[in-house]
C-alpha cells in the first residue's frame, strides 16, 4: 500500500508555499496537506512516522522562513473549520489550534471576557501562538492557557494540564506536532470594556508594526529589557539592504521583503544584523523568526 493510499484528497504535490506565509517566500512543499478531520490528521501523521517522512506543522506563517529550494516530506496546515473552532463555556474558551488569534480575541470581547485582548495585533493562530508563546512585553498567551490538546508525532492524542505546561518569553513547552486544541481561563469583564481596551490596543501596535499588505517579518527576540529594535537602531542598520530584504526604516525588528527578494536575503541580512550588534553594543540577538 503506497504511504498516500485514501489520503489522496487532502494532498497535493509541489504546492508553493510563499503564498502561505507572511513573508510570501520560500519553495514549494514536496507534499502539501490540508486534513479535514482529525481522524484524518491522525492516520497521515502515523504513516509518516511509519514511513520516516519528515512533517511540519504550519501556522498563519507569521513566524517562519521558508527556504528558497522549499520543504521535503510533507507540510500540515490546519484550514479545515473542524481546527477553528471558537466554543464558549461560562469564563472560558475553547479553540481550535487552527483558530485565528484575532478571531479568538473578538469573540472573548464579544463575550465580555478580559485578559487576550492585549494580544490583538499578533498575527497568526491559536497553534502558532501557544508553541511560540506569543506575546507583548507584559502579557503572552500561556499565562492564559488552563489547557492544551496536542497529537505527537507517533499520532497520539494527550491532553495537557495547567502543571503539564511551562511557558516562558516566546517558549513554550508545548512542541508536539500539532496542538489541536486550547483552553483559555478568562476573567468576566464588561464587554464595552473590554472592546475599548482591545481597539485602543490595536491602534497602539499597528503604529508599531507593518500592515497586513507588505510582505513582512519580526526578526529578533526582545531581551533583558533592552527591545531588539532599540539595539538595531543603536547600531545604524535601520533601512539596511541586502537584495530585497530591508530592515524596516520605520519599523526597525520588521524585515520587509520586496519584490524579487529571497530568503538567503532575509538569512543574510539577519546574519550581517546580529554581527554588527554584537560588535557594536556587545549583545547577541536571538532570531524570533524560525528558519525552517
Ligand atoms: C506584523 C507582525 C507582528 C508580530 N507581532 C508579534 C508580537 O507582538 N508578539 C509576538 O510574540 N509575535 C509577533 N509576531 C510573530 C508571530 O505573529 C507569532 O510568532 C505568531 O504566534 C506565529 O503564529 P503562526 O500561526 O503564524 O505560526 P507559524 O509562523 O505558522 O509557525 C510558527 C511555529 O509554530 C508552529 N505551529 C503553528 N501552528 C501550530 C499548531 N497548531 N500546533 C503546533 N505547532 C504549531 C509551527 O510549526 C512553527 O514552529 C509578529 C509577526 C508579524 C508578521
Amino acid at each position: 500500500m503506497a504511504w498516500t493510499e485514501g489520503l489522496e484528497h487532502i494532498l497535493r504535490q509541489d504546492e508553493p508555499l510563499a503564498p502561505w506565509n507572511w513573508l510570501r517566500l520560500g519553495g514549494p512543499a514536496q507534499y502539501f496537506a490540508e486534513p479535514t478531520t482529525a481522524d484524518e490528521l491522525q492516520r497521515l501523521v502515523q504513516r509518516c512516522r511509519a514511513e520516516d517522512i519528515p512533517v511540519r506543522l504550519l501556522g498563519g506563517g507569521s513566524n517562519v522562513l521558508i527556504p528558497d529550494a522549499g520543504l521535503p516530506g510533507v507540510t500540515l496546515a490546519l484550514t479545515a473549520a473542524v481546527f477553528s473552532e471558537i466554543r464558549v463555556d461560562g469564563t472560558r474558551l475553547r479553540v481550535g489550534g487552527g483558530a485565528k488569534l484575532g478571531q479568538v480575541i473578538s469573540t472573548a470581547a464579544r463575550e465580555g471576557l478580559a485578559g487576550l485582548e492585549a494580544l490583538v495585533a499578533i498575527p497568526g493562530t491559536v497553534g502558532g501562538g501557544l508553541h511560540g508563546n506569543a506575546g507583548t512585553q507584559n502579557v503572552d498567551l500561556g499565562q492564559w492557557t488552563a489547557e492544551a490538546t496536542v497529537m505527537t508525532r507517533a499520532g497520539e492524542i494527550l491532553v495537557r494540564t495547567r502543571e503539564e505546561m511551562h511557558f516562558s518569553y516566546r517558549k513554550s513547552t508545548l512542541d508536539e506536532l500539532v496542538i489541536l486544541e486550547a483552553v483559555f481561563a478568562l476573567n468576566e469583564d464588561d464587554p464595552r470594556e473590554v472592546t475599548r481596551r482591545m481597539q485602543k490596543e490595536w491602534i497602539v501596535r499597528r503604529a508599531r508594526q507593518p500592515g497586513g499588505d507588505v510582505s513582512c517579518a519580526r526578526l529578533f527576540k526582545d531581551r533583558g529589557g533592552m527591545e531588539a529594535r532599540e539595539l538595531l537602531d543603536e547600531a545604524g542598520l535601520k533601512g539596511t539592504r541586502v537584495g530585497g530584504a530591508e530592515l524596516s526604516d520605520l519599523y526597525p525588528n520588521f524585515v520587509i521583503a520586496h519584490p524579487g527578494c529571497t530568503s538567503d536575503d532575509v538569512l543574510r541580512l539577519m546574519d550581517l544584523a546580529r554581527t554588527q550588534v554584537r560588535e557594536r553594543t556587545g549583545v547577541e540577538l536571538e532570531p524570533e523568526l524560525e528558519i525552517w
